[in-house]
């Protein structure tokens, strides 16, 4: 089943003025997929997802589910009424009913005795919840109480899954392991997913395509390689590829930074003469040239063989750059990109 968003729009009117949170946005999140929505905290994600969850009426465009029209203006039916379940950041289980009762609550009555029981018995193993069904919520880590949302999410075999940052709030190590078997379990059943998350490393971890917004607009969508191969705007290429942005001017032979004269042979492909761009440069091939002239060496990071240089320009813009020579703090160099490493954008 897939869902899909056409010309979505949203604003909010509240004591402080009108806040427009979507614009214009469109996307298919494919059937039996996962898409994450990524984006920095107000770019729009929740948003978009309570939308399709039906926690807030659309304004503006459509939302169909196979393309029959599921949600539009005057058109909003309660979430019970959509084939979609729903997990929150922190995972919103019933706090007076056991974990086994949370599972069986969204569950259609199955009509043979002990079938519920079973069946939340399955889901309790499959989450890794084996034995762990009659305690209640506040009895469990907060990474159980996510899995059991998942569990109590997923039995009623919605679907559409849309989950909102599930992840947050699970420490580090126990949050990869969490996301591993979630997508087993969303790839096993099939469930066409939306997943909301501001972290690019989940993302890229557990989508199948991103849409990656910014101030209520989709800037691009994508796989995790389209992504981190192909962005086509420079944030896009700091968030997933680690890039860098240093803004620059084509002075014939040269590209003018704030970091110094860069040769422009440093650019894959063409620069039209005095573009303004906005270049992505990756640490790992940045060169340096000891020079007194040059950036000054503020902090120095060891990473096993090679070192994580920060350095300053006079204005007090900074750059990094990877060096496996030995460098004190104080010292100057220059930076000097190495040929047709640095993708250039023309400044919008
Ligand atoms: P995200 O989930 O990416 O953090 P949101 O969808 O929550 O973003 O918010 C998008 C924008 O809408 C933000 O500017 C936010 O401040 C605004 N916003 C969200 N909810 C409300 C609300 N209830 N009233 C007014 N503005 C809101």
């Amino acid at each position: 089943m897939s869902l899909e968003f056409r010309h979505i729009a949203h604003a909010y009117t509240g004591r402080t003025g009108r806040v427009e949170a979507l614009s214009d946005i469109a996307f298919t999140a494919p059937s039996g997929k996962i898409t994450c929505l990524l984006g920095s905290s107000g770019s729009g994600k929740s948003t978009l997802l309570n939308l399709a969850a039906g926690l807030l009426p659309v304004q503006a465009g459509t939302i169909s589910v196979d393309g029959n029209e599921m949600a539009a203006p005057g058109i909003n039916p309660p979430p019970e009424a959509r084939p979609v379940g729903l997990v929150f950041q922190d995972g919103a289980l019933f706090p007076h009913m056991t974990i086994a009762k949370n599972i069986a609550f969204g569950l259609p009555r199955s009509g043979s005795i002990g079938g519920d029981e079973a069946l939340i018995e399955e889901w309790l193993e499959r989450v890794g919840l084996t034995g762990l069904g009659p305690r209640f919520p506040h009895e469990l880590s907060g990474g159980q109480q996510q899995r059991a949302s998942l569990a109590r999410a997923m039995a009623p075999e919605p679907q559409v899954l849309l989950m909102d940052e599930p992840f947050a709030s699970v420490d580090i190590v126990l949050r990869r392991r969490l996301r591993r078997d979630c997508r087993r379990l969303l790839r096993e059943a099939g469930t066409t997913t939306i997943l909301v998350t501001h972290d690019p490393e989940e993302a890229l971890d557990i989508a199948d395509q991103i849409a990656v917004m910014e101030s209520g607009c989709i800037i691009q969508f994508g796989t995790p390689e389209d992504l981190h191969e192909r962005p086509t705007t420079p944030s896009v290429g700091a968030i997933f590829g680690g890039a860098q942005i240093v803004s620059a001017t084509r002075k014939g032979d040269a590209l003018i930074t704030s970091m110094g004269a860069w040769p422009l042979s440093c650019v894959a492909g063409d620069v039209p003469e005095e573009a303004e761009l906005d270049l992505l440069v990756h640490a790992e091939t940045l060169g340096c040239v000891a020079d007194p002239q040059g950036l000054e060496v503020v902090d120095v990071h060891p990473l096993g063989v090679a070192s994580r240089l920060l350095l300053q320009s006079v204005q007090g813009e900074e750059i990094t750059v990877q060096s496996t020579a030995p460098v004190e703090e104080g010292a100057r160099y220059r930076v000097v990109p190495h040929a047709g490493s640095v993708r250039a954008f023309l400044k919008t």
